[in-house]
């Protein structure tokens, strides 16, 4: 039998490339090799956002429809809604119990999470409940499965971690070896960087859209930060210090268009602005064929819901059945 991973995204809005290339691209990839299962994590959206929820609806369906558009195939891949499958708060509940409140505060990627909170909001904002149990609900997301692995981002390693404790926790609990302990599963991508080369964040207008026009993403890929030193074409440039432009090359050229690339701009042969307009034009032909199924579902919402709906019938078959067991080993009435 197959093994079986699962993963999550929180619904931020629409997708950008480090979503795609970090994340979402591995998924499809690993979703030929395994019984796969990905949803849209609402709830965790809600333990930062739960007074601002105007959008969350659309932005549900705006990461369905990127995922899809990027080549999720729902044939063969469980697409769903966090909160569509109540069996995972009711898992929730569970893990709770067994988890010491210290390893919920040490996580670090909470104790980040607090960090902006607070610096955005003021001394007085509170950190919720909510956001306190972020850890163990997301736990119960992986475990709800019983999942063998988790495909994540570095930044969810903790994540991983703290599951696999709670699961092997658990586990002495109930005297039971009934919860898989998941292994994380790192991308081999590498991450891309913001058009202004910090990190690539909706939050910092620096990123570049899954579903962006062609036009958009030129006029964007025109501010990628070069090589600062550079000022007329004739200048020998050097790639290895074009902080953002030839970074991306690397990532969405051919070997031949890069290695042209460089030797160009080496002997001062080629102009940052000829540069990027081609650099454009290779990034919008890569994207092409995901746009295009982009724009097919954004005009067929009705297929959109109908592929939710699918999953969360097939997520809540398995997430019933693992609950049942769990019930019976914590002795439930
Ligand atoms: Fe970067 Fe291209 Fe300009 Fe060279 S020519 S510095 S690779 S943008």
């Amino acid at each position: 039998m197959s093994q079986l991973i699962v993963s999550g995204m929180r619904p931020t809005g629409k997708l950008h490339l480090g979503h795609y290339l970090g994340v979402i691209q591995n998924w499809v990839e690993l979703q030929h090799k395994y019984d796969s299962y990905f949803f849209v994590a609402d709830w965790h959206a809600l333990t930062t956002k739960y007074d601002k929820t105007d959008e969350l609806k659309a932005d549900v369906l705006n990461v369905a429809m990127d995922w899809l558009a990027a080549g999720i195939d729902p044939n063969i891949s469980t697409v769903y809604v966090q909160s569509y499958v109540p069996e995972i708060a009711e898992l929730n509940v569970y893990l709770g119990m067994v988890t010491p409140q210290n390893w919920v505060e040490r996580d670090p990627t909470l104790k980040d999470m607090a960090k902006i909170l607070r610096t955005k909001e003021g001394q007085n904002s509170q950190i919720s409940y909510g956001l306190m149990g972020y850890p163990v609900l997301m736990s119960a997301d992986i475990l709800m499965m019983n999942a063998d692995a988790v495909p994540v981002g570095v930044d969810q390693v903790a994540h991983i971690e703290i599951t696999r404790d709670i699961a092997r926790r658990f586990n002495n609990i109930y005297n039971t070896d009934f919860f898989h302990e998941p292994q994380p599963i790192l991308n081999h991508c590498s991450l891309i960087c913001g058009l202004d080369g910090n990190k690539m964040g909706k939050s910092f207008h620096n990123d570049i859209k899954i579903s962006d026009t062609e036009e958009v993403t030129a006029k964007k890929i025109m501010t990628a930060i070069t090589d600062r030193s550079r000022m007329r074409k004739t200048d020998l440039g050097h790639p290895d210090e074009c902080e953002v432009a030839f970074k991306y090359w690397k990532i969405f050229g051919s070997e031949d268009q890069v290695a042209t690339v460089k030797c160009e701009c080496e002997n001062g042969e080629r102009g940052c602005a000829d540069c990027k307009r081609q650099l454009g034009a290779v990034i919008n032909e890569r994207l092409s064929e995901i746009r295009e199924k982009r724009v097919y579902y954004e005009t067929h919402i009705d297929e959109v819901k109908d592929i939710l709906s699918e999953g969360n019938k097939k997520a809540r078959k398995r997430a019933s059945e693992v609950l049942a067991t769990v019930r019976d080993l914590v002795r439930m009435y």
